[in-house]
This record gives structure tokens, C-alpha cells and sequence, in this order.
């Protein structure tokens, strides 16, 4: 993992784990990753913008497990956080 997506990833997962670790269903997990896999940035394992590996993570490391995450380009959104967070915390991934 490349110096910025690790630190990327750092930052998502400290929130994640604050926010209480919130995680997708898995029908919301397989419609994220439907969205991603038509997208121009998916690589074939995860995205070319944030650099997450999604494709075949387990649940704890795949970003579209996690409820409070989302694209980095408004292709699909956060599912469980406060619309007063989602103001302020805009820079994921
Ligand atoms: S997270 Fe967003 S930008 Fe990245 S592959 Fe999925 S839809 Fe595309």
C-alpha cells in the first residue's frame, strides 16, 4: 500500500472505529460494489481514486462495509451518519 492510501486508509479507519465501527448489510455492501464496478475508476479490486482495495476485502477492511463511509465522487453515499457530520466531514478517502 502506497504511503498516501495508507494514510488514507489510517483516517477512515480512526473514524470508522469512532464512530462505533457502523457496517453495511450485505445487500447494501453488493449494491455499493454494483456502483463501483461500473464505474470508470474501479480497477478490477478496488478504486482508482480513493485507492481502496473494496473488491474482496472482509468486512472489517472493505470500505463499502462501512456504513459511515462514501465515494469519493458522490456515487454512492454514507448511510448512518448525522447530516450535521456529513457537513463537516467531508474529506474520506
Ligand atoms: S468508490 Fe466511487 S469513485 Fe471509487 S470506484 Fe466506487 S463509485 Fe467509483
Amino acid at each position: 500500500m502506497a504511503k498516501g492510501k495508507a494514510w488514507r486508509f489510517s483516517i477512515s479507519a480512526i473514524k470508522h472505529l469512532c464512530r462505533g465501527m457502523p457496517t453495511c448489510t450485505q445487500e447494501q455492501i453488493n449494491e455499493r460494489l454494483r456502483i463501483c464496478k461500473a464505474c470508470i475508476h474501479w480497477t478490477g479490486s478496488g478504486c482508482g481514486k480513493c485507492g481502496c482495495n473494496c473488491g474482496g476485502k472482509p468486512k472489517f477492511l472493505n470500505k463499502l462495509a462501512w456504513a459511515d463511509q462514501e465515494c469519493p465522487i458522490g456515487k454512492w453515499k454514507r448511510l448512518d451518519v448525522a447530516d450535521d457530520e456529513q457537513e463537516t466531514d467531508t474529506e474520506e478517502s
